[in-house]
């Protein structure tokens, strides 16, 4: 049986084009759909979630916002004085769409050099080999030996307050707003709201921030989302821990929301935008994965097996549309692993070794477990903790809040885990994933030679602290 590729991909999120590079580089001949329309020269929108609508827009938003805010409140204390800083919001998105532009574009060009065929349109599953695709009601067919899934992920709409796109609003509209809102509710203090949280409260709104757990920042150490949420009090937002949010009414032009408190008193906050992030939903619908009878698993997402072959074999599943952390990088490595088991080869995610970060100021990273889930999960263990208050750098930035906690085994000296909050923590943290993914010890981070005076030193503090070395504290 011949088919028209060896390989198609449906969705070009980072699962899905990086999936789709990694196969032709193999030798496949390979296709990918994407529904999101772009310029109808260009073709579709690449670069899925993360790049149009998530990981990028809120960085480039993040880091015009942290610029803002420093010139307003630490360029003094460096002795640079500005007449008075302004945000202009309409240059700031448009900054932000070029940004975004620009990668997907090189998304195109990466298509095209790789001679992958992108087709625009919504695909849809017809069997194990075929797939229809919908473009603006132009149904066409094509067939391939595999198929990858790599639809993605959708917020999660509460049903009491569904989103109306203009007062009660998702991510999706919370990087594109087009004047800075005064009052902001925002549901849920995980990764993406506590983003969006700082971009908007940093460029001047009064943010709330209301959190059913009595941690903010979920999976990560708890002493040090501890910490992160009194930096960021400190900053300006306001938090309501294990509070639960219990409806909104639209009064005049603004709306009230409400929500129970641990003592069980009401809070009712108004608010020009109510910005819901209780997280995120695998993209499965309009896929034809329920009329195909492809199995999910009992959170809705796409069951697959160890090799990301779902319950049809011909068909894989990869990035956010399946189980482990909803990240883009893991979303890439889900994908070169099943380019190459397509291929023959092992390819093979640890999601262990999936490093999670919150892009707030400071930083929070983390890979492996923190304190108190290796304390839960039983571990004997060793913390070694060093401040940034210690780091000479952190000092000349101005920059000394935050911290590093190393977690080892009491026995092996194996590393268990990293928690970072600090300046530009997301880029430290690699260090520690390759320490990590090689079985290393405490030890051998307090032995590595690290550049002075750089952020980066901090982690070898905490390092030579668990072994009862640390030099400066
Ligand atoms: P997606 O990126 O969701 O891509 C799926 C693609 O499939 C989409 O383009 C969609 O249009 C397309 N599609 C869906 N169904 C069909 C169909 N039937 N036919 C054709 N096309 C279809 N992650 C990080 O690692 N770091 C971050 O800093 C970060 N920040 C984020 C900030 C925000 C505000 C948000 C919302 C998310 C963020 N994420 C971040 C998460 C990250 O964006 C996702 O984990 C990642 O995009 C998942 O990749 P994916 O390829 O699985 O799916």
């Amino acid at each position: 049986m011949s088919y028209d590729y060896d390989i198609c991909v449906i969705g070009a999120g980072p699962g899905g084009y990086v999936c789709a590079i990694r196969a032709a580089q193999l030798g496949k001949k390979v296709a990918i759909i994407e529904k999101r329309p772009g310029d109808k020269k260009k073709g579709p929108r690449l670069g899925g979630t993360c790049l149009n609508v998530g990981c990028i827009p809120s960085k480039a938003l993040l880091d015009s916002s942290e610029h803002y805010y420093n010139a307003v409140n630490h360029f003094p204390e460096h002795g640079i004085e500005i007449s008075k800083a302004k945000v202009n919001i309409e240059q700031m998105m448009t900054r932000k769409n070029k940004v975004v532009g620009d990668l997907t574009n090189g998304i195109a060009y990466l298509m095209k050099k790789n001679k992958i065929k992108v087709h625009e349109g919504l695909g849809k599953l017809v069997d194990e080999h075929r797939i229809s695709i919908d473009n603006e009601g132009t149904v066409s067919e094509i067939s391939a030996n595999n198929i990858v899934l790599a639809t993605g992920s959708v917020p999660v709409e509460l049903p009491f307050l569904p989103f109306d796109g203009e007062h009660i609003i998702s991510s999706d509209q919370a990087i594109a707003l087009d004047k800075i809102p005064k009052r902001m509710v925002v549901v849920g203090g995980g990764v993406i709201g506590l983003e969006l949280s700082s971009v908007w409260s940093r460029l001047g709104s009064e943010v709330h921030i209301i959190e059913f757990l009595p941690k903010i920042a979920g999976t990560f150490d708890k002493d040090i989302s501890k910490q992160l949420q009194k930096v960021l009090t400190k900053q300006g937002m306001q938090f309501h821990m294990e509070c639960k949010v219990t409806g909104a009414k639209k009064q005049r032009n603004v709306m009230q929301v409400s929500a129970e408190q641990k003592n069980g008193e009401e809070l009712s906050l108004t608010a020009d935008k109510v910005l819901v992030c209780v997280g995120r939903k695998p993209n499965t619908s309009n896929t034809g994965i329920e009329e195909i009878g492809i199995a999910l698993t009992e959170t809705g997402r796409v069951q697959v097996n160890p090799s990301f072959q779902t319950s049809s074999p011909n068909i894989y599943a990869i990035g956010d549309v399946i189980d482990g952390p909803m990240l883009a990088h893991k979303a890439e490595e889900d994908g070169i692993a099943v380019a190459e088991i397509l291929a023959g080869e092992h390819g093979h995610v640890d999601y262990n070794m999936i490093p999670g970060v919150v892009y707030t100021w400071p930083e929070l990273a983390q890979i492996g477990i923190g304190e108190d889930a290796a304390k839960e999960q039983g571990f004997k263990i060793k913390v070694g903790k060093f401040s940034y208050a210690g780091n000479g750098r952190a000092k000349a930035a101005g920059d000394t809040d935050g911290m590093v906690k190393v977690i080892a085994d009491a026995d092996t000296d194996q590393v268990l885990g990293v928690s970072i909050l600090g300046p530009r923590a997301s880029d430290i943290i690699g260090e520690c994933v390759a320490v990590m993914e090689y079985s290393g010890c405490a030890e051998d981070i307090g032995r590595i030679c690290h550049a002075h005076p750089t952020f980066s030193e901090a982690v070898k503090e905490a390092a030579l602290d668990a072994i009862g070395r640390v030099i400066h504290a």
